[in-house]
């Protein structure tokens, strides 16, 4: 892959571009975005680009030269992103393998994913060699967000934001990776899953689309039923399923905006549910309403920051019948 092909984020990709064009990378960069924002994609861009033999720097990774056609280069070493917490263990195997000179590139690069699941102790150790790094080393973290790190690991590095992507330049993208998707339910999946290209891709791909379709008129009719209990056994199913999760509570988010926009007389509605919205419109004070959506975009973030999910549930049934009134 090739820097032009990442979706959105010209200031990140200038700001790479800017590094590659002068063929010096600091020793550590950090990739801050939210799952699914393709920091994965570009951290693997910039490992390509770090040990490709293209004379010309400026069309670095070229695609095309031995290295780049390499399927697993062995001058870049990936640790983490398989949703374990890193141990100090991992950080120390880590640290060993930085240290082992480049085989065939002028760098190693070290890819450290979800580096906020970092322990406290693994966060020290990698401060240790992050003050002092082997020359030959190219350190690209990604995490969620930089506020879970140590501040002396971060201002170690330099920092990269990735963000969501809009529609249009989405599309391109979306186009390309799902070719036989329709390109309304590409609109509706870009606009559930927030912008992130990777969880717009994920979902679809999983099958998790459907279940969001299925999940959201059934949540939104949930939130004043006459009882707590249907809500906790639909909830009960998300308990797996982070991105589904995510899916959920943004479809519910539009189904609420879309009840506020017929209170309101009326416009166009992007909601999958039309029915529940229609219905909570009529059962609802528009007061409750707002005060749905927004406990429903605060349970959003604190989805964000890795909260236990079983917890996390049980908070959302509770805030969500709450502000309802049920
Ligand atoms: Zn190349």
């Amino acid at each position: 892959m090739q820097f032009g092909e990442f979706a959105g984020n010209v200031a990140a990709k200038q700001q790479l571009g800017a590094m590659i064009d002068a063929g010096r990378f600091p020793h550590a960069l950090l990739l801050e975005g939210e799952a699914g924002s393709g920091r994965r994609m570009l951290a693997a861009c910039i490992a390509r680009a770090a040990v490709c033999r293209e004379p010309d720097f400026t069309r670095r990774p070229c695609g095309v030269c031995a290295a780049c056609q390499k399927t697993t280069h062995p001058d870049i070493v990936t640790f983490g992103g398989d949703g374990a917490a890193l141990s100090v263990d991992t950080i120390r195997r880590l640290r060993e393998e930085a240290y082992v000179l480049p085989n065939e590139s002028p760098y190693r690069v070290m890819i450290l994913a979800q580096a906020h699941t970092m322990t406290p102790q693994a966060q020290n150790a990698l401060l240790k060699i992050l003050e002092e790094p082997p020359a030959h080393v190219l350190f690209v973290l990604t995490c969620n967000n930089r506020s879970q790190l140590l501040q002396t690991i971060c201002s170690r590095c330099v920092c990269i934001p990735v963000s969501p992507v809009e529609w249009e330049e989405a599309l391109l993208v979306l186009r390309r990776l799902l070719p036989q998707t329709e390109q309304a339910v590409l609109q509706q999946a870009h606009a559930l899953f927030g912008g992130c290209v990777g969880r717009v891709v994920e979902g679809l791909n999983e099958g998790v689309w459907q279940q969001v379709l299925e999940l959201v008129p059934l949540m939104a009719a949930a939130l004043v039923a006459p009882t707590e209990w249907p809500l906790l056994q639909l909830t009960a199913r998300l308990e797996k399923d982070k991105t589904l999760t995510d899916g959920v509570l943004a479809g519910l988010q539009l189904v609420l905006r879309d009840a506020l926009v017929l209170q309101y007389g009326g416009g166009r509605l992007l909601s999958t549910a039309p029915k529940e919205a229609q219905s909570l419109a009529g059962r609802l004070s528009g007061q409750r309403l707002v005060s749905l959506l927004e406990q429903t975009e605060q349970l959003q973030q604190a989805h964000k920051h890795n909260m236990n999910n079983t917890l996390f549930l049980t908070r959302l049934c509770a805030c969500l019948r709450q502000a309802a009134g049920s």
